[in-house]
């Protein structure tokens, strides 16, 4: 391999996204030698550890417990520095990248990491009426929309016939499990005493599952463990039953039933983040780039894409899954190849590691599997997920403020954090009809 042509001084790497990928890159680079100049841009001024999400809108942590500020994180490597900057289009051939606040960033090595986004698969209604949980705003709203639907129905029960205490989750992946589990332990332990007023047993989780299981990596044993805690716990799970359309006020299955509910949780899919639709390179399923073996895009070895946001292969003939470990295991995978480039040798093709999947269903309740085939479930698998996340969680402090929520609201059953605070209305979702203008439109302004 011949090495890559520079700009003067230390080679320069833009990395874009601060997510699981985008940091690992970061600190991976920051061991190369020769040294290398490092850029960060990330459309927030914080990283986000998406897994906790589900927690944040059940009110069990707080913001600041599972968001933690890139400039803190990456402040100890010298070569590294960080622009808030959202990231528009790149100019490949004069090896820039463009962002929306009008800035070009030179590099002569590119690391894509933006990860994914929220896949609606064109339901009629989704995309404007359901509760996604990619986002911090997005978990804050939901909690907020959730605990509102209460005050509704404490002020007038009739609500409750309305939907308004019916949460329907779709997706029986991890992300749909762990949230109907959550959402039932919210009802039932917390809210509960906070309205002692309402019927609480009229509050329902339901879960839809297209197919006929929950947890579909998993192994049929850890499945069905799934399914029978949820059933055991009160979550009305309904496989084999897909949604057909969505309005503010109701689900349609597609066998024809009506579920009236104001709340949708879409957990069902996952596309490549909108930015892979801009680049012009070519892309696979769900939109992610088509990446090759080592990771670079096709015809250009100076970039490289990883995470969510990559059609990185699983040596089977399907795509890695997007998750956390891939996502880690491919930001280093692309700063060693870096690496190789700046020693003038060969590059080499990425293995993933495969180190086990999980799922917790609610408390005290979990499904584990590892590579070796051994399979956990109940209390221990519990533990292992707990431990895992806990050990993820980027800073101390946080980490720290993690386990104080996790023991408190274990000893006390209490979540503390159902607060309900104003986050701007997602774009997306009309959930509330226009209201007349309270003034004439000739009225002058207000000051
Ligand atoms: C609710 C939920 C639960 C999950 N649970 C688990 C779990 O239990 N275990 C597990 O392994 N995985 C889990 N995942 C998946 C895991 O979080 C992702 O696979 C992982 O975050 C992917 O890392 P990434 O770096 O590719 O993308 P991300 O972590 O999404 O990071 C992408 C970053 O890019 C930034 N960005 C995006 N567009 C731009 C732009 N145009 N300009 C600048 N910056 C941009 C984003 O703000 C973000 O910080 C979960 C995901 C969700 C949503």
């Amino acid at each position: 391999m011949t090495k890559l042509r520079h700009r003067n001084g230390s080679p320069q790497v833009v990395v874009v996204g601060a997510g699981f990928a985008g940091l690992q890159a970061v600190k991976a680079l920051a061991k190369l030698n020769p040294p290398v100049r490092v850029t960060l841009l990330e459309q927030h001024n914080y990283h986000l550890f998406q897994p906790l999400l589900y927690q944040l809108a059940t009110g069990l942590v707080q913001p600041a417990d599972i968001a933690h500020p890139v400039r803190g994180i990456v402040r100890r490597h010298r070569r590294t520095s960080v622009r808030m900057a959202t990231v528009s289009g790149v100019d490949f051939d004069a090896r820039q990248v463009l962002t929306e606040e009008g800035g070009r960033f030179g590099y002569d090595y590119l690391i894509l990491a933006a990860g994914a986004t929220t896949a609606t698969f064109g339901i009629p209604g989704v995309e404007e009426h359901s509760f996604p949980l990619k986002s911090m705003p997005d978990a804050l709203r939901l909690r907020a929309h959730l605990l509102r639907q209460f005050e509704l129905a404490e002020n007038d029960p009739a609500e409750i016939e309305r939907g308004a205490l019916t949460v329907v989750v779709v997706g029986g992946g991890p992300t749909g499990v762990e949230m109907a589990g959550a959402l039932h332990e919210l009802f039932k332990h917390v809210l509960v005493h906070d309205f002692p007023e309402l019927d609480i047993n009229r509050a329902r989780v339901v879960l839809l599952e297209a197919m006929d299981h929950l947890l579909a990596p998993f192994h049929p044993s850890s499945r069905q463990h799934a399914l029978e805690i949820l059933a055991k716990r009160g979550v009305e799970v309904r496989l084999g039953q897909a949604l057909e359309r969505a309005t503010p006020d109701e689900v349609r299955l597609k066998d024809g039933t009506v579920i009236p509910t104001r709340t949708l949780v879409w957990g069902a899919g996952v596309r490549a983040h909108p930015l892979a639709d801009n680049l012009g390179l070519e892309q696979t399923r769900g939109g992610r780039i088509a990446v090759g073996e080592d990771l670079s895009v096709p015809g250009r070895p100076e970039v490289f894409v990883v995470g969510d946001l990559a059609g990185a292969g699983d040596g089977k003939g399907g795509l890695l899954p997007q998750v956390a470990q891939p996502a880690i295991q491919e930001a280093r995978h692309a700063a060693l190849q870096i690496q190789h480039s700046l020693d003038g040798t060969d590059r080499t093709g990425f293995e993933y590691k495969d180190k086990g999947i999980m799922a917790t269903i609610g408390r005290n309740a979990a499904v584990t599997e590892l590579p070796s085939g051994a399979r956990f479930k109940g209390v221990l698998a519990w533990y292992m997920w707990l431990a895992l996340h806990l050990a993820y969680i980027i800073g101390f402090r946080s980490r720290v403020a993690v386990l104080v929520n996790w023991i408190w609201s274990y000893l006390t059953y209490d979540r503390h954090a159902r607060i309900i605070v104003a986050v701007e209305p997602n774009p997306q979702r009309a959930l509330e009809p226009p209201r007349p203008a309270a003034q004439p439109a000739s009225a002058p302004p207000r000051r």
